[in-house]
């Protein structure tokens, strides 16, 4: 089901984009977008994001359909960009905050705080004061620790419990080695919670991000259901709340976990209408909602090989390579030197190096890459750059990953 006009008018005059250029893209638009941006506000040649509203659109009705039972709290860390939170916001998100801060940021979108879950088992004392003062209700835990600062500074507060599953679902960036209580400190965790008469609501897990074994979704779900019986054995309220976490990517993979999910849910818990499933998404609404374009400052021959200077990298949004173990990929966009030709279709390739701005060698974002000759002042430009990116980018060298614009556009406008 495309989203309505309705919808779209509610998306731009909503807090994050309101005031804010949003460009229209026809059929495979983005391309002619960028180049446009490049001539009329580039000269300086940094470089700078675009936001495919279009994209998110898109996601979230492809969510709502396949997933329908489990509200998305859109997890923040993933990529803050106001206008992408503000989209989300629009469309009826919740959201997943881990510091102060990103709770200021949602809250500032005018998301009401009830519309948070506050999703870091391992919160600062003072983070936790706050989330009281503002209203945000709703926390995980997976120690005894959590559950004293909780007491003491939001004793009202509702609690999942965050368990580890058995599998970290072949993740690239697994989570189960730091989060997560495993099966025989369930109990103990429980009975510290009750007696302290704290109100926990239900279970909590994360698969891994970027995972790639969906049975992980189905382990993880079997062993909530365990927590819920434990809860129930020892006389809790009925536990009704569980949260399956993220993991999930876009495209064809995710018909595949949903269905994971979906079955999983169908076998351990029939029958609970009561039960309310919640998930926290980053990378599926974030990753292919973004695109980068990046200048090429630099560029050295040596024999056949073909070494490349950009101005961002792995200490800026490129950071991905490191600790998201992301695989980049661009194409070029020769604005400079093939100006007939800029997407240089059919030109002959070289192995080429890419290489971020800063003075280390670390700093190599593409290696053994096949592009054409390409000149100084030309583009490179990667898609699908929206996830755990910018977010995580530094300043270092003077390289300042915080101030790359980000350009609104909407493909598929109705
Ligand atoms: C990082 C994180 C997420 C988002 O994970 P994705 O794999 O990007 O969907 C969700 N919940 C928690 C608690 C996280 O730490």
């Amino acid at each position: 089901m495309p989203s309505s006009p309705k919808t779209l008018q509610a998306i731009l005059g909503a807090p994050g984009l309101r005031g804010e250029k949003v460009t229209a893209l026809s059929k495979d638009g983005l391309t002619a977008f960028i180049q446009s941006t490049i001539s009329t506000k580039h000269e300086m040649k940094e470089p700078f994001y675009v936001l495919d509203l279009g994209v998110v659109m898109d996601l979230f009705d492809k969510w709502a359909q396949t997933l329908p039972m489990a509200q998305p709290f859109y997890a923040v860390k993933c990529n803050p960009n106001p206008a992408f939170l503000g989209t989300l916001a629009a469309l009826g998100s919740n959201f997943d905050c881990a510091s102060k801060a990103e709770i200021d940021s949602v809250l500032s979108l005018g998301v009401s705080p009830d519309r948070i879950v506050f999703a870091n088992p391992c919160k600062a004392e003072s983070h936790i004061k706050y989330a009281a003062t503002v209203g945000v209700n709703l926390t995980t835990f997976d120690s005894k620790e959590e559950l004293e600062k909780i007491k003491k500074w939001h004793p009202k507060c509702a609690l999942l419990i965050r368990v580890k599953g058995p599998d970290d679902g072949g993740a690239r960036c697994p989570l189960g080695p730091k989060y997560g209580a495993l099966p025989e400190e369930v109990s103990p965790l429980l009975q510290a919670a009750q007696a302290a008469g704290l109100n926990v609501k239900g279970v909590s897990f994360h698969i891994g991000s970027g995972a790639m074994q969906f049975r992980a979704y189905r382990e993880a779900i079997a062993e909530a259901k365990t927590v819920f019986e434990t809860a129930a054995s020892l006389g809790m309220p009925k536990l009704r709340v569980l949260n399956i976490g993220g993991g999930f990517t876009a495209g064809p993979q995710f018909a595949e976990a949903a269905s994971a999910v979906k079955s999983a849910l169908q076998d351990y818990f029939p029958n609970e209408p009561e039960l309310t499933v919640i998930a926290e998404p980053g990378r599926f609404f974030a990753e292919s909602a973004f695109t980068l374009a990046t200048n090429i400052i630099g560029k050295r021959v040596r024999g056949d090989l073909r070494e490349y200077w950009i101005n961002d990298g792995i200490y800026g949004s490129m950071n991905c390579i490191l600790y998201d173990h992301a695989v980049v990929t661009c194409t070029p966009l020769a604005e400079a030197s093939k100006h007939g030709n800029p997407t240089c279709k059919g030109a002959k390739t070289h192995d080429s190096t890419v290489f971020g701005p800063t003075c280390d060698a670390l700093d190599t974002v593409l290696k053994d890459y096949p592009l054409p000759e390409l000149q100084v002042n030309d583009w490179l430009v990667f898609p699908n750059m929206g996830a755990y990116t910018a977010a995580a980018g530094s300043n270092f060298n003077g390289f300042n990953t915080s101030a790359i614009l980000t350009y609104l556009a909407c493909s598929n406008p109705i």
